[in-house]
C-alpha cells in the first residue's frame, strides 16, 4: 500500500546512459573521435567502462556526467518539501500551480510524523487545516481569484510536479539531501528518486549517497555519528 510520502516515477532516462558518460570521458583523453568510441568494442565492456567512469568522476571531471538527464513524476509531497527541492538550481521543474488549479473542497495536505505521533496535536493540525480550506472556499466563492486566496493555504499543502535534472546534479542532490541532518520528508523523497534509478542502473548505488559516505567524513555541525567526524 502506498504510505503518505512521495510518490516517485522515473520517466525519463537515456537507454545509453553508461556508453554515453564512457564515450564523453574516453573523448578527452583519446585521439579517435567519439564516434568511434561510441561504437567501438570497448564501449560494449561494462566493467571497462565502469573503471573508467569511477576514476573520472573521482577525479572531479564532472562535466563527463552532465550529458545524462532524467526526469521524475513526483506527487504528494507538501509545499515545504517542494520548496527545499526547488532551491536546487541545476534542476528543471513544471510544479502543479496554486492559480490555475482551485481547490475545490478540503486540499490536501501532509502531516508530519512527529505531529502524527501525538493524537491530541494530530486532531489540531486536522481542524486547523479543515479551518484553512473553509477560509480559502469562502474567499474563492466571494470572487478572490486563486492566485489571491492561495495566501492562505500553508506548507503542508500537497503538490505535485515532474522534475528534471543531469545525473551530476543527482549526485549531489543525494549527497545533501540523503543527510540525516536533511528533513525527514525531501530525504524520503530523494532517496525514492535514487532507489528508481538504481533499479535500472545499479552500478550508480556508489554515487547516489549521502555525502559522508562519499567523502569519508562528515562536515556537518551535528554529526549523527555513523562516520568520523571532520577536523577530528
Ligand atoms: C540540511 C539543509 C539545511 C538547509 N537549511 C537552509 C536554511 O536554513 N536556509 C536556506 O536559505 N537554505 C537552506 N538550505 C538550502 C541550501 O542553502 C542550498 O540552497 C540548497 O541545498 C541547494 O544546494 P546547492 O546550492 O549546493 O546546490 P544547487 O543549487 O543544486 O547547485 C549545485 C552546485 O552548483 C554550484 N552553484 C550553483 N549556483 C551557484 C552560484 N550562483 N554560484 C556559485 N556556484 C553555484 C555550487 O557548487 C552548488 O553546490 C539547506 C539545505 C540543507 C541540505
Amino acid at each position: 500500500m502506498q504510505d503518505k510520502y512521495a510518490q516517485v516515477k522515473l520517466i525519463s532516462k537515456p537507454e545509453n546512459m553508461l556508453k554515453t558518460i564512457y564515450t564523453a570521458c574516453r573523448t578527452c583523453y583519446s585521439a579517435d573521435s567519439p564516434l568511434n568510441i561510441y561504437e567501438c568494442d570497448s564501449a560494449q565492456d561494462n566493467e571497462k567502462m565502469l573503471k573508467l567512469i569511477s576514476k573520472v568522476v573521482s577525479s572531479g571531471h564532472y562535466s563527463t556526467i552532465e550529458h545524462i538527464q532524467v526526469s521524475f513524476a513526483i506527487s504528494n509531497i507538501s509545499r515545504a518539501c517542494s520548496h527545499q527541492l526547488v532551491r536546487h538550481r541545476h534542476m528543471s521543474f513544471s510544479q502543479k500551480s496554486q492559480r490555475y488549479v482551485k481547490e475545490k473542497g478540503q486540499f490536501d495536505y501532509l502531516t508530519p510524523d512527529t505531529i502524527d505521533a501525538n493524537p491530541e496535536l494530530k486532531a489540531k493540525f486536522d481542524e486547523f487545516m479543515s479551518k484553512v480550506s473553509e477560509f480559502y472556499l469562502e474567499l474563492t466563492q466571494n470572487g478572490i481569484p486563486a492566485e489571491d486566496a492561495r495566501s492562505v493555504l500553508p506548507n503542508a499543502a500537497s503538490t505535485s510536479m515532474v522534475a528534471s535534472l543531469n545525473l551530476r546534479e543527482l549526485i549531489h542532490l543525494a549527497n545533501l539531501r540523503l543527510c540525516t541532518r536533511a528533513q525527514k520528508e525531501i530525504r524520503i523523497l530523494v532517496k525514492r528518486m535514487c532507489d528508481a534509478l538504481i533499479s535500472e542502473e545499479p552500478w550508480l548505488k556508489d554515487y547516489l549517497v549521502p555525502k559522508c559516505e562519499r567523502f569519508g567524513f562528515c562536515d556537518e555541525d551535528k554529526s549523527c555519528g555513523r562516520m568520523p567526524v571532520k577536523g577530528n
